[in-house]
């Protein structure tokens, strides 16, 4: 059995100086049960936990981390540019050139601003449709997330759904008033109170959800009959999917779009973009008020400048197809188990570039498409126990049913190919940890 000693005694120190021993709720392992691995470093598509256990990681900070942990290029991009001084509160070269980087490979978005998280962009992006339409009213979809901004704290995915909270406490009514949450892949009846519809074009925090065909075009549609704005979420999609995100690959583009997580090559980045008509609203130009003291960090444009001009096309496309097979394979190997095991269950791997999802689902359940049936799987219990399982054959899966998995640029097939080779084994022990509590819950 694999050391854990010291991951528990952090843990335990962890829980009494901050709130559930984390900084961020998913990280506490209460939807998989057990105790969270304290990382000690990363090496490409590895952790290294501080007892020295060694994981595969699909977590890759939930899609923060595209070419991999410690990538030497990144980290040398960061040490140049923290040499030359941190944060100096005035314009530094590095913002506009990660500002170019991205317009560039994404069409129709001619300016972005940026932040220091995914939460802001889209708490910023709401503000800029907001104050663009003279409009209140924000439409969302059940499931997906938009980081933790009052406004959107509704119908939420991640960690939202992995605590159960339909809403958080702490957040007023009133703050939620102009937020309206549909399901998704229906297109919702909106009127001319809508400042905005905003979307995870590709869903990836009710695990994964890819829209299903015209979602995204009926859309684009319903927006521009009632003259609201289109703003696509993607802090997953966005340089991942492909260079030019979700509106290139859909070929829907919105008035808005939301990125992070890769954009900062690992460090505390959002931004958010659209026309430049629609973002002149932004103060100083404009009044709508925003900003930021560590906007624009100088390490956090040197690292996201390092990924984007590292990733080519074909590096997506290569991923892409990988991934793509490995999903397969995944599926395979899982459906086999469920099928020679008779547990009535079976298993969908969706896979959109290089995005994963795993749902344990009642065999018979078609493709998961919104968030009652990525609840209904998430319901059956068995994604924690295979988590755990797979935990201790070394591959950390992210700790929540409602997370994807995400392999990077590092995750070559001899990584991709030990994740499915222990994945059999891992979900058999998954299924018979599961009936035996079901024994024990139901004696006789
Ligand atoms: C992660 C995420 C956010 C929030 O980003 P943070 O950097 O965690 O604030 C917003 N939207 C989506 C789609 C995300 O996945």
């Amino acid at each position: 059995m694999a050391d854990h000693g010291r991951s528990e005694a952090l843990f335990a120190r962890a829980r009494r100086v901050t709130p559930g021993g984390v900084s961020s709720p998913v990280r506490s392992f209460r939807a998989v049960g057990g105790d969270p691995y304290f990382v000690a470093r990363g090496e490409g598509a590895y952790v290294v936990d501080v007892d020295g256990n060694r994981y595969v990681d699909l977590v890759q900070s939930y899609g923060a981390s595209l070419v991999g942990h410690a990538h030497p290029v990144v980290v040398e991009a960061i040490a140049e540019a923290a040499r030359n001084g941190t944060t100096f509160g005035a314009p530094t070269e590095g913002e506009v050139l990660l500002a170019e980087a991205i317009v560039a490979r994404v069409p129709g978005c001619e300016q972005v601003r940026l932040v220091s998280s995914g939460t802001e962009a889209a708490m910023s992006a709401i503000r800029v449709a907001r104050g663009f339409t003279g409009r209140s009213r924000v439409v969302k979809f059940a499931g997906c997330y938009h980081g933790h901004s009052d406004g959107l704290l509704a119908g939420g995915g991640s960690g939202v759904a992995t605590l159960g909270l339909p809403d958080s406490a702490g957040v007023p009514p009133g703050a939620v008033a102009d937020t309206v949450v549909v399901p998704y892949n229906r297109v919702p009846e909106i009127d001319e109170r809508v400042a905005c519809v905003i979307v995870e074009p590709v869903a990836a925090n009710m695990g994964l959800v890819p829209p299903r065909p015209g979602f995204l075009e009926g859309l684009r549609d319903a927006c521009d009959a009632v003259g609201a704005l289109l703003v696509f979420d993607e802090v997953i999609t966005g340089f991942r999917i492909g260079a030019g995100g979700a509106s290139e690959w859909s070929g829907v583009a919105p008035d808005l779009w939301c990125f992070g997580k890769v954009i900062g090559g690992g460090l505390p980045v959002g931004a958010f973009g659209g026309r430049a008509e629609v973002l002149g609203v932004l103060a100083p130009d404009g009044p709508v008020y925003q900003a930021g003291t560590l906007s624009g960090n100088p390490l956090a444009t040197a690292a996201g400048l390092a990924v984007l001009t590292m990733v080519d096309q074909a590096a997506y496309t290569e991923l892409a197809d990988r991934v793509g097979r490995f999903a397969d394979r995944l599926a395979g190997v899982l459906g086999d188990v469920l099928d020679a095991e008779g547990a009535g269950m079976a298993v969908q791997v969706p896979a959109v570039g290089p995005l994963v999802g795993v749902f344990f689902t009642p065999t018979g359940t078609g493709p998961v498409g919104d968030y009652e049936e990525a609840k209904a799987s998430a319901a059956t219990g068995l994604y924690a126990r295979f988590f755990t399982a797979m935990l201790d054959r070394g591959v950390a899966f992210a700790p929540g049913p409602y997370e994807v998995a995400f392999p990077s640029l590092a995750h070559g097939e001899a990584e991709l190919a030990f994740v499915t080779d222990v994945a059999g084994d891992a979900l058999a022990e998954a299924l018979a940890t599961q009936a035996r509590e079901a024994t024990v819950r139901q004696p006789g």
